[in-house]
Formats: C-alpha cells, structure tokens, sequence
C-alpha cells in the first residue's frame, strides 16, 4: 500500500511543524504546563479595541472589504509609520494581510523566482523559509552567534551575496533572539542592499516592542530605501492581537498591484471585523502598548536572573518578548533537554533548530507568562537539570 505521507507534494517539510505540534500534544496531556512555547501573549486584546470590534460588527462590518484593505487603517497605518520615524507612505502603498505571517506568503510568491537568493538571518523566524521554498527560491542563511549577541552586520550580508540574491530579509527585532540591530549597522547594512540592487524585507512587527535604549530603525526611512524595501507588521505583537489574524505589507506603489492580487487570491480580504479593530488601536490610547513593553521588561529581568541563577548563559534580549538561550551547559541537547523539560519539569519551550540553530545548544523562551509563573518555571527547570547532572 502506498504510505500516507507520500501522497503529499514533494515541497511539504513536516518537520518543524511536526516538531511543534509534537509538543503541543505531549503538552496537552500533562497537568499544569507552564507554556513559554508560542509568541502568543497572555495578554488579553485592550478592551477599547475589543470594543471596537464589536461595534463595527453591529454596523455591518461582515463583508469582504477592498482588497487593499479598508481606506482609513491604510491611512491610519501610512500616519502611525510615519510618526515613528518610517517613510511616508501613501494609503495605496499599504495592503492589509491576514496577518504578517501571510504577507511573507505573498511577498515570496510575488517576488521569487525559482532558483533566485534569498538572505535570511539565522537564527530568525522560520516561515520566511518555508515562504522561500514554496516559491521554489533558494534560502541562504546568515549565520550569526551569541559572541555578537546574534546581530546581522553589513560585512556578513556582503559575504553571502551572489550574482542570483534577490532579497534581503531584516527581522528587527529578531525572533527568537531578541536582538536589535543598532541603527548604524542597519544603515549600513541599506547601503549594501542598495550596491547590489537587493529588495529588502523589513520585518518591523517587533518594533514598538524594544527595551532601554535600544531601537529599531525602520528600514524604507534610510536613503533610497523606500523604493526597495517591503516593511511588513501587524498588530499581533504590540496590541495582543493575534487572534485577530490581522497585518501589512507598505513597498513601492509600482510592485504593490500585483502583490494585493496575490494577497486577494489567498484571501480576498482580510476579515472587516479585525481592520476596524486595527483602526482603534492605532487612534486609540497608545498606553496600553507602553503598559505591555512594562510587563514584558519585568518578566524579562525575572526569567534572566533566573537563567543566572542556573548558570545558563543567554543572549540579551533587547526587544520582542523572547529570551534565547544555550543551554549546553546542562550537558544535553537543546532537542532533549525541551523534551525532558517538558516530561518531567512541565514547562514547554522551544528548541533553536526550529529557527535554524545548527549546534542544538539554544532554547527559545516566550515571555507569555506572569513573573510568578517565569520564577516557577525557573525552580522546574533547576530540579530537571540537577537530575540530568546527576545521572
Ligand atoms: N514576523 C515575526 C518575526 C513573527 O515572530 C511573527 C509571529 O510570531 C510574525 C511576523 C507573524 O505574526 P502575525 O501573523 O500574527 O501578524
């Protein structure tokens, strides 16, 4: 008989989702798991924009909308972008997504050709490779390491140009790192895009998301990079929004048709109800999302002194809400420590190899979780690596 999985389309890679659902359903057998797997805040959505949502579906906000998206959230995001720093766009350059997990989607079908080059940070988010692949494009990963807090500098991307590299791939800041790429490496970086006529992908949907110092430059703002960078965000991430399946792609108004077509034969249009949302978080009161990047600090200070304690090093996390960590030092790999973690600790985290970690030395940890719940999962974590020392 012919085995199930052959059935599937030679391009399906199971293995990450594999590995993550895997996960997800020893995790769902077990009481009283302490979740730092998924990006996915605890937080809940800030009521005045639930509120909207409602609203805007008593008024009739149930139709398939324009394929670009409503006109005010592309105004309102042309406005947002702007008073942050970004470049000036037009409402016509801006195409709301079902997310930006789906904006990768279009954005690889819409502007890869088979066997072109795409620069993709590694460590970094996965689907940008599954994106690359089902366009049938060729990933080339641009390795960095913990010595260099894991940022990208221009010098690496230069190394890994080839006469067939198409994009460059910014995610800033990085998951699952949490790195931010200081804004002069970044501009150096535009520079190197620019000599090698490369179009860039910004991924900026961490960016409100950033602690003390650092920030994260917007990419199309630098000189002539408007007309070469595709900024994509969402409001998953900033606004606890996930659910909402709700992001955006703003580039060049000349390639932007042809990527909405892409964008309307996925989805036709991304659901009314999350786009009035998305309008209210943006005119809304932004201190919910100062009140969030306060939350997430304060875990983030809790789960590094508790990595401390243990004697697990890690990368500083200087945005986003991940801490990245090597935990080598307990003498497994990072594949069997997350399992054994999970078994005997219930604490569920990911592996790095998911995010392209070649060594199986790195975690990712998600800050989704309250303080009390971070330093429990500390003490569940010491009693796990006092055993696996003392076998
Ligand atoms: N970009 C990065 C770097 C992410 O980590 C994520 C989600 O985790 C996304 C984009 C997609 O988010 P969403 O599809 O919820 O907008």
């Amino acid at each position: 008989m012919t085995e199930p999985t052959s059935r599937l389309a030679t391009r399906v890679k199971l293995k990450d989702a594999h590995l993550v659902t895997q996960m997800a359903n020893i995790a769902e057998s077990l009481p009283d798991v302490i979740r730092l797997g998924r990006g996915d805040p605890d937080l809940d959505t800030p009521e005045h924009i639930i509120r909207a949502g409602q609203e805007a579906l008593a008024n009739g906000a149930t139709h398939y909308t324009h394929p670009f998206g409503i006109l005010p959230l592309r105004e309102a995001i042309a406005d947002d972008i702007r008073a942050r720093g970004g470049a000036d766009y037009q409402p016509d350059q801006i195409i709301i997504t079902p997310g930006g997990q789906q904006a990768m989607f279009v954005l690889a079908l819409g502007l890869l050709n088979p066997g072109d080059e795409i620069l993709v940070p590694c460590p970094g988010y996965n689907p940008y490779h599954q994106a690359a692949e089902l366009a049938e494009a060729e990933v080339v990963n641009i390795r960095t390491t913990m010595e260099t807090n894991f940022t990208i500098t221009a010098e690496m991307v230069r190394a890994h140009i080839t006469p067939r590299s198409k994009i460059l791939v910014l995610i800033n800041p990085n998951n699952p790192t949490g790195t931010v790429t200081p804004p002069d490496e970044v501009a150096r970086i535009a520079e190197v895009a620019r000599e090698h006529d490369l179009l860039v992908i910004s991924d900026e949907i961490y960016a409100q998301l950033t602690f003390g110092n650092h920030r994260a430059q917007p990419v199309a703002a630098l000189p002539g990079m408007a007309e070469r960078t595709f900024t994509l965000s969402g409001f998953s991430k900033a606004y606890a929004m996930t659910g909402w399946r709700i992001g955006y792609i703003a580039g060049p108004p000349e390639l932007m048709p042809a990527l909405a077509e892409i964008n309307h034969a996925l989805a036709i249009s991304t659901a009314a109800v999350s786009q009035h949302a998305a309008l209210a978080a943006l005119t809304g009161p932004q201190d919910c999302v100062a009140e969030m990047r306060a939350i997430y600090e304060e875990r983030r200070r809790a789960l590094c002194a508790g990595l401390d304690s243990l004697g697990i090093p890690y990368a500083e996390p200087q945005g986003a809400f991940y801490v990245y960590a090597n935990v080598s030092v307990t003498g497994v790999p990072a594949g069997v420590f997350c399992e054994r973690l999970l078994r005997e600790g219930r604490v569920l985290m990911y592996p790095g190899t998911i995010y392209g970690d070649h060594t199986d030395d790195f975690v990712r940890m998600s800050l989704t979780q309250s303080v009390p719940r971070i330093n429990e999962a500390i003490e569940r974590m010491r009693a796990v690596v006092d055993a696996i020392r003392s076998e």
